[in-house]
């Protein structure tokens, strides 16, 4: 869940008016990041996990977004590590934000809200005046002023620390679904800033280079206004998000990730950990082929050995999820002729399972019993392991 711009803020007095684009000079292109992650230099990143303790973002079932979140977040920390080019940052951890974070915050508090001010109204005032025209956007609730506050904050300070790149980590959800029940909607989302933001052409690079990764296995978002505004790969302008440098209030390049809706099963008990390294792991590898221009490495999104015999079952397993996400990547899930709402990532061996390990067997020459036993077990942890 992502939260859109507060409109408390323009109510104040007007202030000097950063004249727009004028900070465009000092946008770094994506030629300009390649070629500091080509030439060793190291590339600084932004991990924002969504939400905090205090304003823990959406739920269900006991799983709060935030904790996820900043999981997911850890998790692309533990991969890119290993890359001596890439310097990971989150913007929080268990012991709360950053301290570099908020001792910026704390200390620029006034100026950051009124610079957010006078860009607003200065914004404002161009479409009023039909200057800036914004398409059809994706509704977003509102945040409350402390946590626009905060995010604008982020904003600023990325900037003041000249982050290369943020990613903002989040789960989806609807206002209007019932709290203690499973929603209509299912899939990933991208969000990038609007081309009418700063650098929206190189965040665009950025997003699609992570659903590239993601799309392999998981299904982008089927919510109506999501999938109408999405690309090929999931990514969905967005001029109205803080996170996305709102009011133009930040220019280093960025994306949203909406990993999945907070009810889908494959995030639900005893399945929030393995799914959350499964996202992070392909998040880490869209990172590194975006900075390296192309797909970098043959890496699998999920890392997985099977050891014992699978079949039908109405028990939910995680051998079974991983088969399920591991028959994804290699295009056999959900089976011919099946569609994405009946094949859910689950971990119950159904219907949709037997089918994908029937093709996958005759893809490998294998006899298709439907069923994982020894001889599909190895043909996969070759695979996967
Ligand atoms: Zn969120």
């Amino acid at each position: 869940m992502k939260t859109t711009l507060s409109f408390l803020l323009i109510s104040l007095v007007t202030l000097t008016v950063f004249p727009f684009g004028s900070s465009a000079a000092g946008l770094e292109s994506y030629d300009a990041i390649k070629a500091k992650y080509a030439g060793a230099q190291k590339v600084r990143i932004l991990v924002v996990p969504g939400h905090d303790d205090e304003f823990f973002g959406t739920s269900f079932n006991g799983v709060r977004e935030a904790d996820v979140n900043l999981e997911l977040a850890k998790t692309i920390r533990d991969y890119l590590v290993h890359d001596p080019n890439i310097e990971v940052t989150l913007a929080r951890d268990e012991q709360g934000y950053n301290p570099n974070f908020l001792a910026y915050f704390n200390e620029n508090k006034d100026l950051i809200r009124k610079t957010v001010a006078s860009q607003a109204a200065a914004i404002k005032l161009a479409m009023t005046n039909g200057e800036i025209i914004v398409d059809s956007q994706v509704p977003h609730a509102n945040a409350v002023d402390q946590v626009a506050q905060q995010l604008y904050g982020l904003n600023s300070w990325t900037d003041h620390e000249n982050f290369d790149l943020v990613l903002h980590v989040h789960f989806n959800d609807y206002g209007s679904r019932y709290s203690d029940k499973e929603g209509k909607y299912s899939g990933y989302s991208i969000y990038v800033p609007d081309q009418k933001l700063l650098n929206a052409t190189t965040s665009k690079y950025f997003g699609d280079a992570i659903g590239k990764r993601l799309m392999t296995t998981l299904y982008k978002s089927d919510q109506t206004s999501e999938k109408k505004e999405a690309d090929l790969y999931g990514a969905i302008p967005d001029f109205y998000l803080i996170a996305m440098g709102a009011y133009k209030t930040t220019q280093a390049p960025r994306a949203l990730v909406e990993y999945s809706y907070i009810y889908e099963p494959q995030l639900q008990s005893p399945f929030t950990l393995v799914t959350a390294h499964m996202m992070a792991r392909a998040t880490a590898s869209g990172i590194q082929d975006f900075l390296a221009g192309k797909k970098v490495s043959t890496a699998k999104n999920i890392e997985y050995g099977w050891d014992k015999t699978l079949g039908v079952s109405k028990v939910a397993d995680q051998d079974v999820l991983m088969l399920q996400y591991g028959l994804s990547e290699l295009g056999f899930y959900p089976a011919k002729g099946l569609t994405r709402a009946s094949c859910p990532f689950s971990g119950i061996f159904g219907t949709c399972t037997k089918k994908a390990v029937m093709a996958f067997q005759a893809s490998r020459g294998l006899s298709q019993t439907g069923g994982v036993g020894p001889g599909t077990r190895k043909a996969l942890n070759t695979i996967f392991r």
